[in-house]
């Protein structure tokens, strides 16, 4: 080939080679927020990555496919998070988390402080004395407490009062510590499994600015007993995040949920259809990144 040519194509190939990466430095870019719903099977989990670099873990779904997941979106060296909140001891929230807790420290860690007398129950006791032992803060839930993660708001609003020691007997589902993410003008709402009941106590105890997010993790794998009308009305939302696993026996997301979505006009993204739901926030705008 030609002395000329070849360097013209090497120059084209250095020019291309810029232009892709400049695509993931505008992607990796310091200022954004990221926020992945796991498709992690019948339960809930979302890691979540701050423009200040601290990494987030809310409830670990119900199998070790959360491990898979983090080695895909965190680099192999690091097995730290700042971050793990748990919504309430139940195993498609819990079980994965127990897996994780084995594997990476964890420097604070949220939840509700009910009790259980599951035998999973014990491994998650046990599993957050040897967090404390390694340094882990552990904060129990209830509405105000506010979690920094440098200009990242964790903000809980549920439970009203604190329900540390509160023994759970059948479903812990209206015990779940719900927190808005919040990053300049996007927030996240992560309700856990929670009903139409709690859904009101929210509704009833807080200003609607509060409660009014962009993004609505849907409560309860999308069970038709939780997110009502009022409940939709109030937060508002423009996308719906459904965790749920395909061809799961309870029948979820149920048609009611998905009825009421529709109704509202609110875009519905499932990890059983989508697999992981990827949101990226510059603080303006929120983008999903699947479509
Ligand atoms: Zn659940």
């Amino acid at each position: 080939m030609d002395k000329k040519i070849i360097l013209f194509v090497a120059g084209f190939l250095l020019v291309l080679n810029v232009f892709a990466w400049q695509e993931v430095f505008a992607l990796n870019s310091p200022h954004y927020l990221k926020v992945y719903f796991l498709d992690v099977g019948q339960g809930d989990s979302a890691f979540i990555q701050t423009p200040g670099n601290h990494q987030i873990l809310i409830d670990g779904g119900p199998t070790s496919a959360v491990l898979g997941k983090l080695s895909e979106r965190m680099p192999f060296w690091d097995k730290d998070l700042d971050l793990v909140v748990l919504s309430h001891p139940e195993s498609d929230h819990m079980q994965g988390l127990l897996y994780i807790l084995q594997v990476y420290k964890a420097d604070y860690i949220l939840w509700s402080g009910v009790t259980k007398t599951t035998p999973e129950y014990k491994i998650w006791i046990d599993a957050l004395e040897k967090q404390k032992k390694m340094g882990a803060k552990i904060i129990i839930a209830k509405a105000g407490e506010e979690i920094k993660a440098g200009n990242v708001l964790i903000d809980t609003i549920y439970p009203l009062e604190s329900l540390e020691g509160k023994e759970m007997k059948s479903t812990s589902n209206d015990s779940c510590v719900v927190v808005k993410v919040i990053y300049g003008k996007g927030s996240f709402l992560f309700t856990g499994d929670i009903s139409s009941t709690a859904e009101k106590e929210l509704a009833n105890s807080h200003e609607l600015a509060e409660l009014k997010s962009d993004v609505l993790k849907v409560s309860h794998h999308g069970s038709k007993y939780s997110t009502s009308d009022l409940f939709l009305e109030v937060v508002n939302p423009a996308v719906a995040a459904i965790s749920v696993g395909a061809k799961n026996i309870y029948g979820h997301p149920t048609s009611e949920v998905l009825q009421r979505l529709e109704k509202f006009g609110i875009k519905v993204e499932r990890t059983d259809k989508n697999g992981d739901v990827d949101f990226v926030s510059d603080g303006n705008k929120i983008k999903l990144l699947n479509n």
